[in-house]
């Protein structure tokens, strides 16, 4: 697709804002064959690569999938986590680890990459609530309970019918995580522990990758229901890029992807929608945005749509801005 003007234009004045990558992981499994700051063959996401799609703030996650409690969440969690700040550290020209709203207001007006980081999955807290304090001193901004199966804090959407909601340690947590100035994320939870979670929320909260269900019927993607009470809440979703989640099958386009944003600015309103691309937590992504740089691309289908720039804006990050800043005070 050609890309016009107007969507260059537009897309380099918005904040553009990605709530959902797993690069972490390429930092301590590629065996030396990715470099944040170069141009890689592989991954989805680097440093040329996020200037290139105009990325403002980058969320990205500590994913512990598959480390189950006592299985060494924790040390994988803190190895994850050693390689993220090292990384940083060799970047810190290009790249901010944020700690406060000041800080995320700051690294936007600077030209800065923010670079929020989160926990996928309360596996590494390992029943201890006071692990979520250390991690929040280790830099840790976002919280999400659950990936997709059970854990001592919540059930997981794998978990099936009968899923159950948020424990009692559950509910500790995220007291804590409100409390200290996290984000709080719903995606992967079970329906039940979803709506409890909202309820119990004093912020706002995010689902930092997740599609609508009723454009296509995946477990991982929202139902109106979920939608409606998010953005009662004052919630956005990220939209995400796996073709599963946008079509049901495994290939996608960018104009399947836009019957997600399109379905839910009408029957939700604009102001719950927002990016969230799980670039290199999946292994394919939908044709048109195969890494990071292509986001402009998605600007251009926007206002193809007939998205206004102000709505389009919102959705490329505005709507995230407005919960990160009242979650991290
Ligand atoms: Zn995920």
């Amino acid at each position: 697709m050609e890309l016009p003007d107007r969507a260059l234009e537009l897309h380099s004045q918005a904040v553009v804002v990605d709530a959902h990558c797993d690069t972490i992981h390429l930092l301590i499994d590629s065996h030396g064959r990715y470099n944040f700051k170069q141009r890689n063959c592989i991954g989805h996401l680097d440093l040329p690569r996020l200037r290139q799609g105009g990325v403002d703030v980058q969320l990205f996650a500590l994913c512990v999938a598959g480390h189950k409690t006592g299985c060494g969440a924790l040390k994988h969690a803190l190895v994850l986590l050693e390689a993220f700040h090292r990384m940083a550290e060799d970047n810190r020209e290009d790249l901010t680890l944020i700690a406060d709203g000041a800080g995320l207001t700051d690294s936007v007006a600077n030209g800065k990459i923010a670079a929020l980081l989160t926990i996928e999955g309360g596996e590494p807290l390992e029943g201890r609530v006071e692990l979520l304090h250390i991690m929040h001193r280790l830099g840790v901004r976002g919280f999400s309970l659950t990936w997709n199966d059970r854990n001592l804090l919540a059930d997981g959407v794998g978990v099936g019918e009968k899923a159950g909601g948020l424990t009692e340690f559950g509910r500790q947590v995220l007291r804590d995580v409100n409390r200290l100035g996290m984000i709080v994320d719903a995606a992967h939870l079970s329906r039940r522990a979803f709506f409890e979670l909202l309820d119990a929320s004093i912020s706002p909260v995010i689902v930092s990758h997740a599609n609508a269900a009723a454009v296509s019927n995946h477990r991982r993607n929202l139902d109106d229901a979920q939608i409606k009470a998010l953005r009662d809440q004052g919630g956005v979703v990220g939209l995400t890029f796996y073709p599963p989640f946008v079509t049901g099958r495994n290939e996608a386009c960018l104009e399947d992807l836009m019957e997600h944003f399109c379905y839910i600015a009408q029957c939700f309103g604009v102001e719950v929608l927002g990016l969230g691309s799980d670039y290199d937590g999946i292994p394919g992504t939908v044709t048109g945005l195969e890494d990071v740089s292509s986001l402009p691309l998605l600007t251009a289908s926007l206002l193809e749509r007939g998205f206004s720039e102000k709505e389009i804006k919102m959705i490329l990050g505005g709507n995230f801005l407005r919960v990160f800043s009242r979650s991290l005070g």
